[in-house]
């Protein structure tokens, strides 16, 4: 009997666990552009670009190699509009009733599965490097999860950066020559766009007429929508941006978005990229002499630790991950995550990039967007669907722990030991956005002082009792208690109108 192969928008992988497991002469692979995945929070323009043309290109390539696919377009007028009721009506029309998925990425594909009344064999997304069991496995027993040991863990199952069971170099870790600054260079390589073929710029008309409220740019559109591109993409990384990728990593320039981060983010989240063959091509750039080790251990420590570790918590964790809420944050998402107008530079250069372009680099989501939802105590909730929202990599296995743990602390020190939290002078140090800002980063209190310095005294006082006890954070608190009295007051109450004013809609 046939059976039905389900392949989600972000499992656009040939070797899928779920087409391994099927048989092109007897099965039939089903796929679906629906609404309710388009619109369960408003994603950018681009983001739903880029999935549906990289899908309509994957139902393309699997025709090419033998598979029957029935798929379903977003405007198709038999579509159900769900993932569910597409493997239903797939099921009559081709006499199945058995699908073969591969274990979806977020709870709530997870959950909505489990209720579709069809026999469904769930096989495991082996596109990750650590299994879910593994990981249950490494966390058994610990009081703490810490990505740095996981890492390690890591390198040695995968032999990256290995000389035997020892690091290349002699050590794991080479962050401490990470933190550069970056200054303006006309010659930083650009990162390759690719044009929009006939299939992309069908797939751009639709989106412009069904998602064009959404916030952000839907052109130009430039993402690579093929393995091919995407290979395209990671060989552009390998030869033009990793080199400085280490030095670059957590620095911010206003006239340079992207600076030498890879852009892969996307084509490996949706399946066009696989993390080892990622990571071997930086390990070879690094064996070749092409790039120094600073750079190469600082990017494949990104993809098999970072990203197989936020991973590894949010399934560990199970439906609900998003929902917390530890420090009891409660402010509404302003305006400005939203392009209203703001004279912080930072947070104006972060939000119009992420509108132009679906994309904002790790620190700019950390320690701009991030540090400053954290620092105001808006709702972790809102800041997690705003993220899901507008980057092109957003998905919400990845996304979640990064916001609601990272970020915002929210999941009560399960990801991260101390909260980033941070005042003016970090961004300063990072960034040439201050030069450019109404507000003097130098400026502590009073008239056109920055307010990152007031609300990051003000966030930790108001979170006092959870944190003076941490030795990472307990040097600030004596720093607190030894200013002068006038000043801690000015500080509290400027933090606190500045709130007033975020509040009423004002522009701050
Ligand atoms: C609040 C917040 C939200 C985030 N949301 C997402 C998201 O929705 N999707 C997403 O893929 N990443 C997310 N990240 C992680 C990170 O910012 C992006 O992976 C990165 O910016 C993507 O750009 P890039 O490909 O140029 O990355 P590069 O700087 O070139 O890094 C290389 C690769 O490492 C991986 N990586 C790096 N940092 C992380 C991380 N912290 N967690 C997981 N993988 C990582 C990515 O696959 C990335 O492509 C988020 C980070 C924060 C702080
Ligand atoms: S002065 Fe403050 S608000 Fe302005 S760019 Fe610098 S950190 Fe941002």
């Amino acid at each position: 009997m046939t059976r039905l192969v389900l392949v989600l928008g972000d499992q656009l992988s040939l070797g899928l666990s779920a087409l391994r497991a099927a048989d092109p002469a007897r099965d039939v692979v089903v796929m679906a552009e629906v609404e309710a995945e388009g619109r369960y929070v408003p994603h950018h323009p681009q983001k739903i670009a880029l999935i549906l043309s990289a899908m309509r290109h994957f139902a393309q390539e699997l025709r090419a190699a033998g598979w029957q696919v029935a798929y379903t377009r977003l405007d198709d007028p038999e579509n159900s509009h769900s993932i569910g009721g597409e493997l239903v009506r797939r099921a009559a029309e081709f006499g199945a009733r058995e699908v073969l998925a591969t274990r979806a990425g977020e709870w709530r594909l997870i959950t909505a599965l489990e209720e579709v009344p069809l026999t469904l064999r769930v096989l495991p997304d082996d596109r990750f490097l650590c299994s879910e069991p593994e990981f249950a496995a490494w966390v058994e027993g610990r009081k703490q999860l810490r990505m740095e040991w996981f890492y390690r863990e890591m390198r040695r199952k995968t032999g990256l950066l290995m000389e035997g069971d020892q690091p290349v170099g002699g050590q794991w870790n080479f962050d401490h020559d990470n933190r550069k600054a970056a200054k303006a260079d006309l010659f930083r390589p650009r990162p390759p766009r690719f044009a929009p073929d006939a299939v992309t710029q069908e797939v751009l008309a639709l989106v412009a007429a069904r998602f064009g409220a959404h916030f952000g740019r839907l052109e130009p559109f430039g993402w690579a929508v093929t393995r091919g591109q995407a290979l395209d993409a990671l060989a552009w990384f390998i030869a033009q941006a990793l080199p400085r990728f280490g030095d670059e990593q957590d620095a911010m320039l206003a006239a340079d978005p992207t600076l030498s981060h890879s852009l892969l983010s996307p084509y490996l989240n949706i399946g066009l990229l696989a993390p080892m063959e990622v990571c071997e091509a930086a390990a070879e750039a690094y064996a070749a002499g092409k790039a120094p080790l600073n750079a190469v251990e600082g990017f494949i420590r990104q993809i098999i630790g970072w990203r197989e570790f936020v991973r590894g918590i949010y399934m560990r964790h199970g439906p609900g991950y998003a929902d917390q809420n530890a420090l009891e944050a409660g402010r509404a998402l302003p305006a400005l995550y939203w392009g209203a107008k703001t004279d912080m530079a930072c947070l104006s250069h972060a939000v119009g990039q992420t509108r132009d372009l679906a994309y904002a680099h790790h620190i700019q989501r950390l320690m701009v967007t991030g540090n400053f939802a954290l620092l105001a105590g808006i709702s972790p909730q809102a800041l997690h669907e705003w993220y899901l929202s507008v980057y092109v990599d957003a998905f919400e296995w990845v996304e979640a722990p990064n916001t609601i743990g990272m970020s915002q602390f929210a999941d009560g020190g399960v990801l991260g030991s101390k909260p980033y939290a941070a005042s003016g002078a970090y961004i300063d140090r990072q960034s040439d956005y201050c030069g450019g800002c109404r507000y003097k980063v130098a400026q502590k209190t009073g008239e056109g002082a920055c307010p990152f310095n007031l609300l990051y005294w003000d966030f930790l006082l108001r979170h006092r009792a959870r944190f003076a006890g941490n030795p990472r954070m307990a040097q600030m608190y004596r720093t607190w208690d030894k200013m002068d009295g006038s000043r801690k007051a000015a500080t509290l109450a400027e933090a606190e109108a500045f709130l007033a004013r975020l509040d009423a809609g004002k522009t701050v």
